[in-house]
């Protein structure tokens, strides 16, 4: 027993400073918020990105366009495109408010803003969720878990995932709602006590992720449920989501941190 003590005595604090310090380090690999520069670009040309997208999330008109709310990051269009036009970033902040904001067009994008005064009274400061599960391949949820773990510590924003929808909020949706999880999505939402919260985590839930399309499926919990809350990732990481959260509930200063 003291030899446990003294080893926990050793590792100190580990969770991590954010959001009062510095964010934690991204992995080299990690793709963020990409960056279009349209400057470089010949449209009527070249078209090499939107033949290199394999989802079909990246549409050029006028300009490039791409929907982050279907975008599997995968990088595959900025490899592609030989002017350098598209650049993913390390911009972990994504979360928005509304659907059609996912659609990055060049450098300006609108992150999620506070829930109204009286929806923070009743959340900002104990938000209990429910996670549905609602068909995917499981990296959003282990993304998602890694929160609780020691390293994030989310009960430290008084953000729990609990069991029972009676006791929640809101719901965490992942998965592009197979038909097979509708009916069970629909009830764990009815049995939320309202007011409540819906959060869409994942380019499943946004918009069908690579299912898209498919008629087993529901292409994501949009067209189901009043989303409060988008967050774009294949799986999102980590610092997006709580990056969300705390951006949802109002607990993140004035410059994002
Ligand atoms: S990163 Fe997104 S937009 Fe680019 S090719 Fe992959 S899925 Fe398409």
């Amino acid at each position: 027993m003291l030899k446990i003590l003294w080893t926990r005595l050793q590792q100190k604090h580990r969770t991590t400073a954010y959001p009062k310090g510095p964010a934690p380090e991204l992995p080299p690999r990690f793709l963020g918020r990409p960056k279009i520069d349209m400057s470089r670009c010949t449209p009527d040309s070249c078209r090499s990105c939107a033949g290199a997208c394999p989802h079909g999330a990246l549409d050029i008109g006028e300009r490039v366009r791409i929907d982050l709310g279907k975008c599997l990051f995968c990088g595959a269009c900025e490899a592609a495109c030989p002017a350098g036009v598209i650049e993913f970033t390390r911009e972990y902040r994504m979360a928005v408010g509304r659907r059609g904001e996912l659609e990055v067009q060049d450098a300006a994008y609108r992150l999620a803003e506070a829930l109204d005064a009286k929806s923070r009274k009743l959340f900002g400061h104990s938000l209990k969720l429910r996670q549905v599960s609602a068909g995917g391949c499981g990296a959003c949820e282990a993304d998602v878990n890694v929160l609780n773990t020691v390293g994030w510590d989310l009960g430290r924003f008084g953000i729990q995932f609990v069991a029972s929808p009676r006791h929640a909020d809101g719901l965490l949706v992942t998965g592009p709602v197979t038909e097979n999880m509708r009916l069970g999505l629909l009830k764990t939402w009815e049995a939320v006590p309202s007011p409540k919260l819906v959060i869409a985590a994942g380019a499943c839930a946004i918009s069908g992720g690579p299912y898209l399309g498919h008629p087993e499926v529901h292409d994501g919990c949009t067209r189901l449920l009043p989303v409060d809350l988008f967050i774009p990732g294949c799986p999102p990481h980590p610092l997006t989501v709580l990056d969300g959260l705390l951006r949802l509930l109002g607990r993140l200063e004035k410059d994002g941190r």
